[in-house]
């Protein structure tokens, strides 16, 4: 059994291969880092003794695929953060391709289509969306999954219309019924009439060029009309991704969010492997920044290999440096693992969750200890790396001004911020509503964290969603923000909006943001504005 599991996880690999060169062929390499990801999880040593050590307990290597990929679906699924919790479907994936192998089941060919068609699907896998004949499907709608899975990614990075997570009604639609599916809304409209169609159409066709137009200077600067460069990073959050964000004219990872090697494990990531991890991002990204967070988990991001007790309350709980600074080994060894990874590169580190100052101070000092403790061995060590804080704690913002003495750059996590500046948890769809990152509260911290970075000589960029926002975009801009980071596909459109606006008319909007009541208050106030200068495309 355990000669045959083997066998199908080669096949597997051989067949990610040729999919991953195919895939980079036909459409990029965004498309084509979902299949080395899938690569890696077949290859994942873990992984494999977990296979093995289940066949030896006398399960056969079917059972043993099942039960151990459903445990790692499990796992993820019940990660707090929507995005590791969508890695899911990526081993879901994976499990059903090591099953068809084993099985000796021929893949559905999602190529077969013979004219252009809207996909109906209770839940595509990031594979089959990558194999998706282009010319063909104009689009694709499920009744499950997340907008943060590799799914909805990758339809984002492939720019087709895709609404998922519709719900089971969805599949009730008739055969050949005629759709619109609305992605920026999140609409899936049947029975449309002619007068729909033909707006629709209109919308269809000058967003397709407005993409296309934004593609062609993705490597351009975002510099304003006025003159005021700011830089545009991507966040990434599995290997391989690094590749996607320079396509998309990400000039450098404003966020490398470095969970990956720490979700789902009984024992934590030797330094060895650590640094073996990392390396290829900076190979990837030479000269160009690589902002690594130190690990951002705990509380309901359990992490098996740290054993954290329930907690009523978790994002309020142990989480983040506070692990860090109480297990400081733990984060000595990252420390050590991406400064040695840094060597050559342009590594700059930065804590996540910082609440007090002593936190940033105890962090740098553990770093600087990082530092000496390789020197000491002979280890060749990232030097002058510019250390910085998270802001994403409310009492961080408001302490800006004391924590710039300690750090070299503050990112705001916006999507953190958000949920404790408004008391509304990020994952709870009951309170999605008030969870809104362009809420003037939230803004003002991020206006007072910017003051201060800029008052102290430091600078301030902003890695949450908001940062790709378009809406936005120029708030932030007017804020006076040096460094957007933000998912690779919206890496284009922010350059070439910024490349459309003035700082100083941005300055003047954001400061009568600050003023108003309400999150719906500042949505309408920058609508009307970016109408008054023809630029409402770029978020309709
Ligand atoms: C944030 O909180 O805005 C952030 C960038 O970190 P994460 O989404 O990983 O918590
Ligand atoms: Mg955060």
């Amino acid at each position: 059994e355990w000669t045959r599991c083997q066998e199908a996880m080669a096949a597997a690999v051989r067949d990610l291969a040729v999919l991953r060169e195919k895939a980079a062929r036909e459409a990029g390499e965004a498309e084509a880092a979902i299949f080395d990801a899938h690569q890696m999880i077949i290859q994942d040593p873990e992984t494999e003794a977990d296979l093995q050590g289940a066949i030896k307990a006398g399960a056969s290597a079917e059972a043993a695929v099942e039960t151990i990929f459903a445990g790692e679906v499990e796992k993820f699924e019940a990660l707090d953060d929507p995005y590791f919790r969508e890695r899911a479907a990526d081993f879901a994936d994976v499990a059903r391709r090591l099953l068809r192998r084993l099985l000796g089941i021929e893949e559905v060919s999602l190529t077969a289509l013979d004219r252009p068609a809207v996909l109906v699907a209770r839940d595509l896998l990031p594979s089959e969306t990558a194999q998706l004949d282009r010319t063909l499907v104009r689009g694709f709608c499920t009744a499950r999954g997340g907008p943060l899975s590799h799914t909805a990614i990758l339809a984002r990075s492939l720019g087709l219309p895709a609404v998922v997570g519709l719900g089971e009604e969805l599949l009730d639609l008739a055969e050949e019924e005629p759709l619109i599916v609305d992605g920026t809304a999140g609409l899936v409209l049947a029975g449309a009439d002619e007068q729909e169609r033909a707006a629709y159409r209109q919308r269809a066709a000058a967003s397709a060029e407005r993409r296309a137009a934004a593609l062609i200077n993705c490597r351009e600067p975002a510099v304003t009309r006025d003159g005021r460069r700011v830089e545009i990073g991507a966040n990434i959050g599995l290997p391989g991704e690094e590749a996607a964000a320079l396509e998309a004219g990400a000039e450098g990872i404003g966020l490398l969010r470095t969970e990956f090697l720490f979700a789902g494990r009984q024992t934590a990531p030797a330094e060895e492997e650590q640094v073996r991890a990392y390396r290829p991002i900076f190979a990837a990204l030479g000269e160009r920044p690589v902002i690594a967070r130190t690990l951002d988990i705990g509380g309901d991001k359990p992490a098996a290999f740290l054993d954290i007790p329930r907690e009523d309350n978790p994002f309020l709980g142990w989480r983040a440096i506070r692990i860090g600074l109480a297990q400081p080994d733990l984060l000595k060894s990252q420390l050590r693992a991406l400064l040695r990874a840094g060597v050559g590169g342009n590594l700059k580190i930065m804590f996540p969750m910082i609440a007090v100052v002593a936190e940033m101070a105890a962090a740098r000092e553990l770093c600087r200890q990082a530092q000496a403790e390789l020197l000491e061995e002979g280890l060749a060590a990232a030097a002058d790396v510019e250390i910085g804080a998270m802001i994403e704690v409310p009492s961080a913002a408001l302490l800006a001004d004391h924590l710039a003495g300690h750090a070299d750059f503050f990112s705001i996590g916006s999507n953190d911020l958000t949920q404790y500046t408004l008391a509304a948890d990020r994952g709870n769809p009951a309170v999605a509503a008030l969870f809104d990152a362009l809420d003037p509260a939230v803004l003002r911290l991020i206006d007072r964290v910017i003051r201060a970075g800029h008052a102290a000589g430091i600078w301030v960029g902003l890695c949450g969603e908001l940062a790709g926002d378009p809406l936005a975009i120029p708030l932030l801009l007017g804020l006076g923000l040096d460094e957007f980071s933000m998912g690779a596909a919206a890496v284009p459109a922010a350059k070439a909006l910024i490349r459309k606006l003035s700082l100083a008319e941005a300055e003047a909007l954001a400061r009568e943001a600050l003023d108003q009541p309400s999150a719906a208050a500042v949505r309408d106030q920058v609508y009307a504005w970016l109408a008054a200068r023809e630029l409402t495309g770029w978020v309709d």
